[in-house]
């Protein structure tokens, strides 16, 4: 065979290092390194994370000579939007972004009358192949680093605080981790994003630890790894089915944990960090969401710190299900309530620009 026909693997470059990856110590550490004094690393922090200033010419409190260097070494560009599109009146903006390798990632900011939410991805892809969420359907690509991640929220902080967002200047308030990807296989990076977006500037975002929220397919070793972190982050669980013969299509690494064992790692984590455990279960019509189905759901959260959170089932490309008819949802929410369980449905947004829940694919 031709030597050029001979298929080598693509090697897999590491995502460039950037001063979100990095603790304070770390930060200024490899400003030493450089050869410049280590405070210089807290004034690029401060411009980057308290100011959300990006562009290293307007880091006036730097030397010009300096810049250039400093911005190469600390904060070389992750993330290029590649699109934007906007829906309700612009105050739901999903981004595409391309990532360094060419691999593409999309997050989406929702403003509320009273809060903004980012939903970030943490994956590009995902390897949980549920059926009904077209992130899963082309398989995973590769792990975010900490800065790619953090890097979505950064964005959506500055767009915010530059008043280019529809409704004026605002504030991240929330951050889910809902959009492409499956978090806790990711779990070092995401630990360590979430840990950057909690820390105060000129360290990280300043976001508060309340307002971030990790799901979960429900991978047990790294739930409980995650109630042992001391972060006060709430613990979302994708459960979509009660019952361990539906679970096992519906999410398919319940047939390696099943579902009373995700359901311990959440009690376990709800113990721990005294955090209400928020249940996902995206209603299909006729597939998950009879009547005996939410009796058996109730049966399972009753007298634990759990919440329902009830998500309409988005469309997605090639999948023939659809959500359930509204009574039906009705009588699910009734059912719930009934057996005494917290329950919402969730106020679905960024339907029509592919942005809900289950819809981001990051097609170009
Ligand atoms: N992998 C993590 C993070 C993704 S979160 C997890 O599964 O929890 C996205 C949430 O949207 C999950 O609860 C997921 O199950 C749900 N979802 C996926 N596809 C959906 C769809 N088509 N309609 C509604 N919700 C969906």
């Amino acid at each position: 065979m031709p030597a050029e026909l001979v298929f080598t693997p693509p090697r897999r470059a590491k995502p460039p290092r950037h001063l979100a990856d990095l603790t304070r110590a770390e930060r200024r550490a490899v400003v030493s390194e450089m050869g410049l004094p280590a405070f210089r690393a807290d004034q690029v922090s401060h411009q980057w994370f308290s100011r959300l200033e990006f562009d290293p010419d307007a880091w006036t409190d730097v030397p010009a000579a300096i810049r250039g260097r400093l911005a190469a070494t600390l904060t070389p560009d992750l993330l290029t939007p590649v699109k934007e599109i906007a829906c309700d009146d612009g105050e739901t903006v999903k981004t595409l972004w391309r990532l360094f390798d060419g691999a593409l990632v999309e997050s989406v900011l929702m403003r509320y009358p009273k809060r903004v939410t980012m939903c970030i991805s943490s994956q590009a892809g995902c390897g949980m192949n549920c059926p009904f969420c077209a992130t899963g359907q082309a398989g995973l690509t590769r792990n975010l680093s900490t800065a790619e991640i953090v890097g979505q929220v950064a964005a959506g902080a500055r767009a915010l605080a530059a008043g280019e967002v529809a409704g004026g200047p605002g504030r991240v308030g929330n951050v889910v981790f809902m959009g492409m990807g499956e978090p806790l296989a990711n779990y070092r990076s995401v630990v360590a994003a979430a840990r950057r977006l909690i820390a105060e500037p000129p360290e990280g975002l300043g976001l508060s630890g309340r307002g971030i929220t990790i799901s979960t397919v429900g991978l047990v070793p790294r739930m409980r790894q995650l109630a042992t972190e001391g972060m006060p982050v709430t613990l979302a669980v994708s459960l979509h089915a009660p019952d361990d013969e539906l679970r096992d299509e519906l999410v398919p690494v319940n047939n390696r944990w099943p579902v009373a064992e995700v359901l311990a790692a959440a009690w376990e984590y709800a113990d721990r960090t005294h955090r209400r455990i928020s249940i996902e279960y995206a209603l299909i019509r006729d597939i998950n969401d009879q009547a005996w189905r939410a009796d058996e759901l109730a049966r399972l959260l009753r007298g634990h710190l759990v919440h329902v959170n009830l998500i309409p089932l988005n469309p997605t490309p090639g999948s023939k299900w659809t959500a359930s008819e509204p009574q039906v949802e009705a009588e699910f929410v009734r059912r719930l309530e009934l057996g005494g369980i917290a329950v919402t449905v969730r106020d679905t947004r960024g339907r029509e620009i592919d942005g809900a829940c289950g819809q981001l694919a990051a097609a170009d």
